[in-house]
């Protein structure tokens, strides 16, 4: 995590270094070409401007020549005067000119034009007044042999050569001008494109990266919202007292954690050889014959002790499917070393499901093996604390508990309800004969022989010792004896059969029902007890009703 934000930490450092560095460089460079060329564009207009004064001085020579020509053509006064005008600008401003011109003259190894213009101002001077005087041809041989004309052409010779020069300079360096405008576009357009590149890299770095974290903290919600469905779920089935209340929960919340996916939850039966279903959430690819019952080895799931199906790559179909091909994954349900059932798992189109579904899955499967466990525990805990270890029969606490709703039960419905109380003869021989724990079986086969033949509305408790008590809802006192002569046939007959090894007992029944024999229930049990006695007293092995006592009955067989 460290190592992660230290290495994002440094890519960023870098990033940062690389943009300023791109940008530093790229100014640097932009600044150093502006630099050149401004120079040289300062320089290009200085020679320029020395060209300018090369022009202009020779356009001094050639008016102050062209107005004398004319002067001396026409002899007329005003131009005589503008010769004069013109002869005054050549001597002022050709100084000027050509002692400005006289440094660039000298830098390119040319002679420098002042002698030759004090030279033509010379032969100017003393043309004009020639011309004055009169004597025209005079003073067209003086300006020739005075050399005025040669030293004009001299001064236009040398400033041509000058100009020439000077205009070769400039080409060069309109060249180079040109060159470093093109290598500073260059330079500024690449350093700008690293720079947009850089640019758009940081940005998309830091879109990928926002787009990872938006992503890991969608997970992370999802994460949060299914820990808190199971957690939800944790808390329902803590509070959970029947299979049914576990069926709600399990299948509101697969929903919410699996909403593609419906399913089918199976719970072994009590003697475990059988799966029952104990219900069935969602609808899409819910094979419509799912079997209500399935025997164990019917699911690979519970034979392997692990989630079996397509969805971990395992194609062998569960034979409690059938023909049916929706189904992604059977889960099995195993708390403190137990198998309580299975979940199966099903989608119409779907034959793979992701690594957080399979644990969704199994963390369902988890929770509810749990809550079964404890539902299972629960019913052992109440089981041992309202039934007899002995004889498995109920305690005689269930039957104070369980009386009074039974009683209550007949009497809404005008139903009856028989008592029957048993009693064990000559048990205390049967101890002292074959010793106490050979009476131990036998109370132990009675008590089984009760569970096996009474009704499963009747309820059979040990009332205490080698006494039991028989409750028969919706039963009659006649009814009841008939029964209760059955059960002294069928102890009688414990001693044979596959119970061969048990000593021989009888029982004495006495027979009673509500409200045949008593208003009050006790009193009911009482007039049982009654009868139980006069039993004995008659000969033991037998059942006598409570109306009977007067009148006992013959003996059975
Ligand atoms: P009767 O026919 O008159 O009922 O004779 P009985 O010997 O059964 O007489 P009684 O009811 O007085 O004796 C009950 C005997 O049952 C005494 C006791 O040793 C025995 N007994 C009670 N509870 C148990 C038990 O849990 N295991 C065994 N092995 N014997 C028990
Ligand atoms: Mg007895
Ligand atoms: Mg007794």
């Amino acid at each position: 995590m460290t190592i992660r934000l230290i290495r994002r930490r440094s890519r960023a450092i870098l990033l940062a270094g690389g943009l300023f560095l791109v940008t530093a460089l790229g100014a640097g460079a932009a600044l150093q070409s502006h630099r050149h060329l401004k120079h040289k564009q300062d320089r290009i207009v200085t020679l320029h401007r020395k060209v300018a004064d090369a022009q202009r001085l020779l356009l001094l020579v050639a008016e102050s020549q062209a107005v004398i020509r004319h002067w001396m053509i026409s002899g007329r006064m005003e131009d005589r005067d503008a010769s004069l005008r013109a002869g005054d600008a050549l001597a002022t401003q050709g100084r000027e000119l050509a002692a400005r011109l006289a440094g660039p003259l000298a830098a390119r190894g040319l002679p420098p034009v002042g002698e030759m213009l004090e030279h033509v101002l010379r032969v100017r001077d003393q043309a004009h007044a020639m011309i004055e005087s009169g004597a025209l041809d005079a003073t067209r041989q003086a300006v020739v042999q005075g050399g005025g004309l040669s030293a004009v052409a001299q001064l236009r010779e040398v400033l041509g050569s000058f100009r020439s020069n000077i205009e070769e300079e400039l080409g060069a360096l309109d060249a180079e001008l040109r060159e470093g405008q093109a290598a500073g576009l260059l330079l500024v357009g690449a350093s700008s494109l690293l720079m947009l590149a850089m640019l758009l890299g940081a940005v998309g770095q830091l879109a990928r990266r926002r787009a990872a974290a938006e992503r890991a903290r969608a997970a992370m919600d999802a994460r949060g919202r299914e820990v808190a469905a199971l957690f939800r779920m944790g808390e329902l089935l803590q509070s959970s007292h029947a299979p049914e209340d576990i069926r709600r929960v399990v299948s509101h919340t697969a929903a919410e954690l699996l909403p593609d996916l419906s399913g089918a939850f199976y719970i072994f039966n009590n003697s475990r050889d059988r799966l029952d279903m104990l219900g069935l959430w969602g609808a899409r690819g819910l094979p419509p014959d799912l079997p209500e019952h399935f025997a164990p080895d019917e699911c690979w799931a519970l034979k392997r002790g692990r989630p079996h199906g397509p969805a971990t790559g395992e194609n062998l179909r569960c034979d409690h499917l059938g023909e049916a091909e929706t189904c992604l994954l059977c889960v099995p349900m195993q708390a403190r070393g137990e198998v309580y059932g299975v979940l199966s798992f099903f989608h119409p189109e779907r034959r793979t499901m992701s690594t957080t579904e399979i644990e969704l899955a199994q963390a369902l499967a988890d929770g509810v093996s749990l809550a079964l466990a404890n539902l299972a525990l629960r019913e052992q805990l109440r089981s041992q604390a309202l039934r007899d270890e002995l004889t498995g029969l109920h305690n005689r606490r269930f039957l104070d508990e369980t009386l009074p709703r039974l009683v209550a039960h007949a009497e809404r419905r005008s139903a009856s309800l028989a008592v029957l109380m048993l009693d064990l003869d000559h048990f205390k021989q049967v101890n002292d004969r074959y010793g106490h724990a050979a009476g131990d079986a036998v109370l132990r086969e009675v008590g089984r022989l009760l569970q096996a033949r009474l009704r499963r509305m009747d309820l059979a408790c040990r009332y205490g010792g080698e006494e039991l008590i028989v409750l028969m809802p919706d039963c009659n006192a006649a009814e009841a004896l008939v029964r209760a002569r059955e059960l002294c046939d069928q102890v009688r007959g414990l001693h044979g059969g596959a119970s061969g090894a048990l000593p021989q007992v009888t029982v004495s029944i006495g027979v009673a029902a509500w409200p045949e024999h008593g208003e009050q229930v006790g009193k009911v049990i009482e007039a049982a007890d009654a009868a139980l006695y006069a039993a004995k007293r008659a000969g033991r092995d037998r059942a006598l009703p409570a109306e009977a006592l007067a009148d006992p009955l013959p003996l059975p067989g």
